[in-house]
């Protein structure tokens, strides 16, 4: 994409922060590879898109629709499409700015309108980077808006050397486990776990129940190990559900998600349900740190890559914390000697309508949701509800005849009956004749004699959702390491199901950054974090008791 030209604005906002980005754009001419400059121009790009946000914010125009931004960022920083080299000096891989329409879509069809629908340009990204930055800015400043920007009461990160053994609990939202994770020094870790479902009834009845299970499990957990009970132990919780923090070891419920709603939790302090769950187990456990599971998934990644400060977490939900500097945390009340603090995001409250591409489909799958009109973001991303979109888009086809010959099946009407698993399964499917989509369908849904055409629907259907989930994620990211200036060098730890096993979620995160990061977004690494959250928790109950 050739770089748009400067318009005047732009062009005094360049000189207000001339002197850094000349040098920057020098250096951009002469060398990808001195660190040095390098370092600078990340600060500078990081740099202008705060400035901007500030000259925004001073003149109460904010995210305006002409961006003023986007074009500038792509002037300074010339884009991967654009044949940037690499530091290393390769050619990034040629990027998808939108869809073409395929052959086998009839133009008058509904799936052109789902094509324009579902595709997010890197204009609106870049929008949404900005807009995030910004609520971002606002939500450490005071409580109450729409990023909730929780401190984490985390203030150290591990040096790598922490040894012991340390019990964890990790709430994800699907999954509950027990983990029992040995240091070994050195970034070195061994971890033994069980790992248990959590049912509808669990999630839906009562919170006693519920912290009571979780007891049961912990003490199945220590026998099963040949652990006597009765000796006394320290444990790390992740709970990954808004909770307001007072304390490392202290937090009330500020809200359910991802289709909790057990009774009696909401805003209490869960540490002390547990804990009282334990005592009446009979179990001589106490918990000594509680943690969201992108704080522990951010804490444990360190553990043996200091270069990380973003931990994400794209699982049943989705969810980022980081590391944010003392000094730019106004609404923080506690001991200001600290120099930094883990930052829970809560991103998956985001809803800006103005700029997130909410279809109707989206709208429909909220309305009918355990939690209307919350968690907006996290419904177009996450695991829990990628695969309820499509199902929305199925039944849409299929009403108008042009998928399956108009014909329905009560599987495919059942609500979450379309795992987003299923999406991976279709996704990955690289036959001719798109056979193992035929299984999916067959198998799992009740939908019988389908045509290739309907399959290459389906799985059309599935690579638009998807890709928009990973775009989305991206522009996530982007404005937390923008946030943070830190494109010069960063690592994000990103655990759960849909990044791990969704194909080419990866790789179209990477690729929408370097839409919007340029060459920037070499420097920003995006690692699978398998188990973090637990070990994390454990880690932090470890930092803690030191
Ligand atoms: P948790 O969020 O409880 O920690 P996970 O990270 O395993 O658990 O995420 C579970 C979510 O991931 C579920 O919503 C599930 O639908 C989704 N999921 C599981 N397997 C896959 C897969 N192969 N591809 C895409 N999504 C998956
Ligand atoms: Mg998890």
């Amino acid at each position: 994409m050739p770089a748009p030209p400067l318009d005047t604005p732009l062009f005094f906002f360049g000189l207000t922060t001339g002197v850094a980005l000349t040098a920057a754009s020098v250096f951009l001419i002469n060398n990808f590879t001195a660190s040095r400059a390098q370092r600078a121009l990340a600060a500078a790009v990081a740099d202008a898109v705060l400035a901007q946000q500030q000259l925004e914010h001073q003149g109460g125009e904010l995210a305006s629709p002409s961006s003023k931004l986007s074009p500038y960022l792509a002037a300074v920083v010339p884009t991967a499409g654009a044949g940037a080299p690499t530091p290393n000096g390769d050619l990034p891989a040629l990027r998808r700015q939108s869809w073409s329409v395929p052959s086998f879509v009839a133009a008058d069809g509904t799936l052109p309108k789902l094509e324009m629908e579902f595709t997010v340009s890197s204009k609106k990204l870049q929008k949404m980077v900005r807009h995030m930055v910004n609520e971002m800015r606002k939500g450490l400043e005071a409580d109450g808006h729409m990023l909730k920007m929780i401190p984490s009461y985390v203030v150290t990160r591990p040096q790598g050397d922490e040894v012991g053994q340390y019990l964890a609990l990790d709430l994800g939202g699907s999954n509950f486990r027990v983990c029992m994770i040995e240091l070994r020094g050195q970034g070195q870790t061994a971890i033994r776990q069980a790992k248990h479902v959590v049912s509808d009834e669990l999630k839906t009845g009562s919170g006693e129940q519920l912290f009571d299970f979780f007891a049961t499990c912990i003490g199945d957990f220590l026998k099963s190990l040949g652990m006597d009970t009765r000796e006394k132990r320290s444990l790390g919780f992740t709970f990954s559900f808004p909770v307001s923090q007072n304390a490392i070891n202290h937090g009330e419920l500020m809200q359910w998600n991802k289709g909790f709603s057990a009774s009696g939790v909401l805003h209490k302090d869960v540490v002390v349900l547990l804990n009282k769950a334990l005592t009446k187990a009979n179990i001589n456990i106490h918990v000594t740190a509680l943690v969201n599971d992108t704080v522990g998934t951010l804490v444990s990644h360190a553990y043996r890559d200091p270069q990380t400060y973003v931990g994400v977490i794209l699982g049943t939900g989705t969810n980022a914390a980081y590391v944010e500097r003392m000094s730019a945390i106004p609404k923080w009340t506690g001991d200001k000697n600290i120099a930094e603090m883990v930052i829970n995001t809560e991103w998956g409250a985001y809803d800006e309508e103005s700029i997130l591409p909410i279809t109707s489909y989206d709208n429909a799958l909220d309305r009918a949701s355990s939690n209307p009109r919350l968690q907006i973001f996290e419904k177009m991303i996450s695991g829990m509800y990628l695969g309820e979109i499509v199902r929305y888009v199925l039944i849409d086809l299929i009403s108008t005849g042009e998928l399956f010959r108009g014909n329905s099946t009560p599987k495919i009407q059942t609500p979450y009956a379309f795992d987003t698993a299923y999406m991976s399964r279709i996704e990955r499917d690289h036959s001719l004749e798109l056979s193992d989509t035929k299984a999916v369908l067959e198998n799992l849904l009740d939908v019988h004699n389908t045509t290739v055409q309907d399959r290459r629907i389906v799985k059309h259907v599935c690579e638009l959702i998807g890709i928009r989930a990973a775009r989305l994620s991206a522009a996530g990211v982007a404005a937390i390491v923008t946030k943070m200036k830190r494109l010069d060098a960063c690592t994000v730890a990103i655990d759960g199901s849909v990044f791990e096993h969704y194909p080419h979620f990866a790789n179209r995160m990477r690729d929408a950054l370097r839409e919007l990061l340029g060459i920037m977004a070499e420097n920003i690494v995006l690692e699978q974090a398998r188990d973090g959250s637990g070990q994390g928790a454990a880690l932090i109950a470890a930092l803690h008791t030191k």
